[in-house]
């Protein structure tokens, strides 16, 4: 098979950074000169990362990362691409990296945490009865995939775990936690939290869902869907020896993996749905967002009046049909 001429590196690491603000402003000039895109967080408590470019381009990111002091312990994990998976480059310094309390000091992973497993670690720990899988991401990202037998957190926001988990205490109780998110900075965290509110046997997956699909011994297995990922290419594949979709068309429920953002501006909300259904339904996730006076949708499609009117007579037509 031939190289991908590009290639995404997805990293985070805890560490003491002294100087967020300048840090931050000195490692976007360094990404611009050697051609990077993509988002960077710093924060005092450590960097968080994802960036695209050439294969050298990114070779030459790791080794210079490796030669930092302060970010030599970085792992990387290199997926393959066609191009570049973000516009820009943007390094921002954040007063954290994730955020897990609102008023009061966050968790330290650097001194409590769960116990780590490796991929195929966690395969084993998966089908063991006593324990529960517990998704660490947002419901959106839960939806297109998740691994099987997975608890999904009625959640928008990571911020909304813990008072999930203080609602729910009763299914995570007496069980052996296993606890996920897409590269493992969410949950290093939050098992941290968990430890801290006295659950005993918390673990994560270290590298997350994305080491995961890459491991040659796991291969993905028992994950369903895709892994939704925070750039241009939106989602990615994991399991390696089959592919089930669990994603369903916001409209019709039928099987779905394409994601698009609610045409109303001020919802913004993420939907699947497929081509057909964006345009039947005017890209909007209710009747509000379709007649919408700003839907995005109805605007580039450049839609008079009334055509948007018989288009809304045709979904209620469709919907009472539905009903009946
Ligand atoms: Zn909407």
């Amino acid at each position: 098979m031939e190289q991908a001429p590009y290639r995404v590196l997805l990293y985070y690491l805890y560490t003491d950074i002294a100087d967020p603000e300048e840090k931050a402003a000195e490692h976007l000039e360094y990404c611009r000169e050697l051609g990077l895109k993509g988002r960077i967080l710093v924060a005092s408590e450590g960097i968080n990362g994802t960036v695209s470019g050439t294969v050298e381009q990114t070779e030459q990111y790791m080794k210079d990362m490796e030669n930092d002091p302060i970010f030599k312990d970085i792992t990387f994990k290199i997926e393959e691409s066609e191009g570049h998976a973000f516009k820009k480059m943007h390094v921002r310094p954040r007063p954290e990296l994730v955020t897990l309390r609102l008023h009061e000091e966050d968790v330290d992973p650097r001194e409590t945490t769960g116990n780590y497993l490796k991929p195929k670690e966690w395969l084993e720990k998966m089908e063991d009865p006593n324990t529960i899988i517990l998704d660490a991401r947002n419901k959106y990202e839960y939806d297109l995939g998740h691994f099987e037998g997975a608890i999904r957190p009625e959640i928008d926001t990571f911020r909304e775990l813990p008072q999930w988990v203080e609602e729910n205490r009763e299914l995570l109780e007496g069980k052996e936690i296993l606890t996920y998110c897409t590269g493992g900075i969410r949950c290093e965290k939050f098992s941290g939290w968990l430890v801290e509110k006295g659950f005993h046997d918390v673990n994560h997956l270290e590298g997350g869902i994305i080491t995961y699909g890459q491991d040659p011994e796991a291969k993905g297995r028992k994950w369903k869907g895709r892994c939704y990922v925070f750039d241009e290419r939106i989602s990615v594949p994991v399991n390696r020896v089959e592919h089930v979709v669990v994603g369903k068309d916001h409209f019709t429920g039928e099987p779905c993996e394409r994601y698009i953002n609610c045409a109303n501006p001020d919802c913004n909300k993420q939907i699947l749905t497929s081509e057909e259904n964006e345009v039947f339904y005017l890209g909007g996730c209710t009747h509000e967002c379709r007649v919408h006076p700003r839907n995005r949708y109805v605007e580039e499609s450049g839609m008079t009046i009334e055509e948007v009117e018989s288009q809304l007579a045709l979904i209620e037509a469709s919907q009472s049909e539905a009903v009946r």
